[in-house]
């Protein structure tokens, strides 16, 4: 792989320029594949920089909301063709920072720019209802209005996705955006803010600020002319912000972590339970909130399962990401790896098999990289750690039961309720599925990992606030209802 000597330096994109943070202070990005390979910098940046992106997006809003929303889908328009024309260049950049295998970074990018087109379509739909006034002569309809200035603070696995997810919605309904991404996402996403300048957006429509959660994120949820906080990411931060935003009266919306169970019936396709379980599982190095971490067996294909599982994930090939027979990257960073590493270390202690993987991998000269192997454990309990807990990394727990009410009770027996699978044939046992399975997401004969753009998406219990994204369920997060009454 080459090494990059002379990297570039990303600056914050505030009021329509490109600036440096006040601070001066940068943080170096390493290709977690490879950490001689430096992607670039970022800016570390202070309260002070999120208070200019803040006041530039409250400056921006007036004249903002005040376009149609055809107008303002033009522009995600013009986002979406400036994003198309740089595509790879996108999908290599979040492949060397995050080390998503290029495969994915495409796909991924690709759903980016389908995003901002069907959310551009959203500027031209209809916007309230009209509601029978009990008075004859008076006119009673619903519209909505923008919140003002979102903040979108987003994570580093899916760099390109998230950030537009959140501020596709929030812009055609006439919101102006301050976003902070993950610090690890922070170039893939300074490449999206540049399609953006060259889409020609108003100056402080869009701002980016880069640098740590603890000062950037806490001022955007603290900022008194931020109303509305859209956050993606792990649980403990989300909690943070979702009780500052509600001391100070802000709207929030928090996405967070999963524990994704799949259950494969005796009856199931077991060919696709282990494509689907594989997939859902060790895709993305396991690292999407949505991975499958938890596998419940019936215990009459059980045997049969676990040898084609392990065959299949035998054969997996590790690799830079970039190279086009890799299957599987590194994990993002090394605290990412490190967290893998001690809950295998968990598992083995709690009593679980490792009946595959469970080290570190630098065979084949990535060893400056930070891979682990796809791991799979058995004889694991349903109150083991490995069980409890997202580890966010492609461990897989095999669990066997003798019936789908056991699988069932046991796969809502967690904190979690993102999302969840079932490979069966079975119509009665898909209807107790849907009906009983505790998740915001459920699949049938399909991976516990992905949901269609155009549908809603979030999760029940702990794995979210309760809120919808993507689809046309953003317009609940994004707006708030004005009723009109009008007399003439
Ligand atoms: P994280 O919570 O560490 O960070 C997420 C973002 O919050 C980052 O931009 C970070 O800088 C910022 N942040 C950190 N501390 C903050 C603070 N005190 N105030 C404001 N902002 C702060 O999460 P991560 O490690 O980047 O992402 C992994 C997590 O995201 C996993 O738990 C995963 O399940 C979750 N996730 C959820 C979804 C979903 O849609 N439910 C999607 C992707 C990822």
């Amino acid at each position: 792989m080459t090494t990059i000597t002379k990297a570039k330096n990303y600056l914050n994109y505030i009021n329509g320029e490109w600036m440096e943070s006040i601070t001066q202070d940068v943080r170096v990005n390493e290709n977690p594949a490879n950490r001689k390979d430096i992607v670039g910098s970022i800016q570390l940046s202070s309260a002070e920089d999120t208070d200019k992106a803040v006041a530039a997006a409250q400056k921006a809003q007036k004249e903002w909301r005040r376009l149609s929303g055809a107008a303002r889908g033009d522009y995600l328009f013009k986002i979406a063709h400036q994003m198309e024309l740089r595509a790879d260049e996108i999908a290599k950049t979040m492949t060397r920072e995050m080390g998503k295998s290029l495969p994915e970074s495409k796909g991924e990018t690709m759903r980016g720019i389908a995003i901002l087109r069907y959310y551009a379509g959203e500027g031209m739909r209809k916007m309230g209802d009209v509601i029978p006034s009990t008075d004859s002569e008076a006119l009673m309809f619903t519209t909505r209005v923008p919140l003002g200035v979102v903040g979108v603070i987003s994570p580093w696995n899916f760099p390109v996705a998230i950030p537009i997810w959140k501020m596709a919605p929030a812009l055609v309904y006439g919101n102006t955006v301050v976003i902070k991404p993950a610090l690890d996402g922070a170039i893939t996403a300074a490449k999206v803010m540049e399609c953006i300048d060259e889409a020609g957006l108003p100056a402080g429509v869009v701002n980016m600020v880069t640098g740590f959660g603890s000062e950037v994120g806490e001022r955007i949820v603290n900022h008194p002319d931020v109303n509305g906080i859209t956050f993606t990411g792990s649980n403990a931060t989300g909690k943070r912000i979702g009780q500052a935003a509600l001391a100070r009266g802000a709207k929030y919306q928090l996405e967070m972590g999963g524990k994704n169970p799949v259950i494969i019936a005796a009856d199931a396709d077991l060919e696709a339970a282990v494509e689907g379980t594989i997939s859902g599982g060790l895709r993305s190095t396991g690292q999407k909130c949505t991975a499958t971490s938890r596998v419940f067996v019936q215990s009459e294909v059980y045997e049969a399962f676990k040898e084609k599982l392990l065959d299949k994930v035998k054969q997996i090939k590790i690799g830079n990401g970039i190279e086009e027979d890799t299957w599987m990257g590194p994990c993002a960073n090394e605290n990412q790896l490190n967290t893998v590493l001690s809950y295998i270390e968990k598992g083995k202690s709690e009593g679980a098999s490792l009946i595959f993987g469970g080290r570190r991998y630098q065979d084949n000269g990535l060893e400056e990289g930070y891979f682990v192997e796809p791991t799979v454990f058995e004889d694991v309990t349903n109150d083991m750690i490995i069980a409890q807990q997202e580890i966010f990394g492609p461990v897989l727990a095999l669990i066997k039961v003798d019936t789908i009410e056991e699988a069932l009770s046991l796969a809502n027996d967690v904190e979690f309720g993102l999302s969840a699978s079932i490979y069966t044939k079975d119509i009665g046992t898909m209807l107790s599925f849907i009906n009983e399975m505790e998740a915001g997401l459920v699949r049938i004969n399909a991976e516990t990992a992905g949901v269609e753009l155009q549908a809603p998406f979030g999760g029940m219990k702990q794995s979210s606030s309760h809120s919808r994204e993507q689809g046309q369920a953003a317009v609940e997060f994004f707006t708030s209802i004005k009723t009109v009454f009008v007399k003439p």
